[in-house]
């Protein structure tokens, strides 16, 4: 073998290893057509539950692939990925074709998790669920909902909740429970402020240069119910909101994401009109909480 030829031996050799190395979705689409500030200027004044989105890379690899009004994200890594949230049933395409548009293979999705129970965050959960092959981890309080497709008896939006089509709970986590993908490890943690089964997430996301923020997707912290619910009249119900409160307020929370992405101005925040690192975020997001069930408890009291 002459001296050129082995160099190109070498070379292509070099460069069947490199892509042998190649991270699952390394192939991603450009930072620029799929940068947050793109994903905020598509769903400028759009915030409906199934109004199509691009994906964004929201920092490091936790991508947002959800729509205008819902969200979903993605963390990826080169073992796979972990989704959490699927949206409504009509979003199931949508998010899939997020997946791919952001550079990744449905299919190496691992695990899909959620934040609560309810048809606009789970509905899409079961299609998901079979497109990528993932399993499903929940808390004890999500699991029963997810598989019966029925929404809780106790929860206080009983009476106007969708049925969603059933999911197989494949693990069942306790809180502060971790769902492990390689590198990609979450955190569940039980905070049954707006739901039962309520659970926010947190993990670790690295830019390429290093830069490490703890990522919170803190679960809606409303407190709203059906017509003629009553929280007085539930106290158990107050007492689960009164520990899953504190619980939110103290996750490690750089960067705070919620279900529904209007609640932590999320949009605005990606277009850069206010900051998407706060560390004192989730702390602002609970202390607004506590105030309007504050002001629900005082109503039903007649105060
Ligand atoms: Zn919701």
């Amino acid at each position: 073998m002459s001296r050129t030829s082995l160099a190109i031996a070498l070379a292509s050799l070099t460069a069947l290893t490199s892509m042998i190395a190649l991270p699952i979705g390394a192939q991603a689409a450009t930072a620029e057509t799929l940068s947050p500030a793109a994903l905020a200027k598509a769903c400028e004044g759009k915030d409906e539950w199934a109004d199509p989105a691009p994906p964004a890379r929201l920092f490091g690899n936790t991508w947002y692939v959800g729509t205008c009004g819902i969200s979903a994200i993605l963390i990826t890594g080169d073992k796979g990925h972990v989704l959490v949230d699927a949206g409504v049933t009509k979003a199931a395409p949508l998010v899939l074709a997020n997946i791919k548009r952001a550079g990744f293979n449905p299919k190496d999705v691992r695990w899909i998790v959620a934040s609560h129970e309810h048809f606009d965050h789970v509905g899409a959960l079961a299609a998901l669920q079979k497109a990528t092959g993932a399993k499903v981890a929940a808390l004890p309080a999500q699991k029963a909902a997810l598989e019966t497709g029925k929404p809780a008896s106790d929860d206080p939006q009983f009476a106007g909740l969708d049925p969603i089509a059933p999911v197989r709970v494949d693990r069942v986590l306790k809180d502060g429970d971790s769902v492990v993908v390689g590198k990609v490890v979450l955190t569940a943690h039980a905070t049954p402020v707006h739901a039962p089964g309520s659970t926010s997430w947190t993990w670790q996301s690295c830019t390429a240069g290093f830069d490490c923020k703890m990522i919170a997707y803190a679960d809606s912290s409303s407190t709203i119910s059906s017509d003629g619910y009553r929280f007085t009249d539930h106290p158990d119900r107050v007492a689960a909101i009164r520990k899953g409160l504190p619980a939110m307020a103290a996750l490690p929370c750089d960067i705070l994401i919620t279900p529904h992405p209007s609640q932590s101005a999320l949009m605005e925040r990606l277009a850069g009109t206010k900051p998407l690192v706060d560390a004192n975020a989730c702390r602002a997001y609970v202390a607004a909480a506590e105030g309007r069930l504050a002001d629900r408890l005082a109503k039903e009291s007649g105060k």
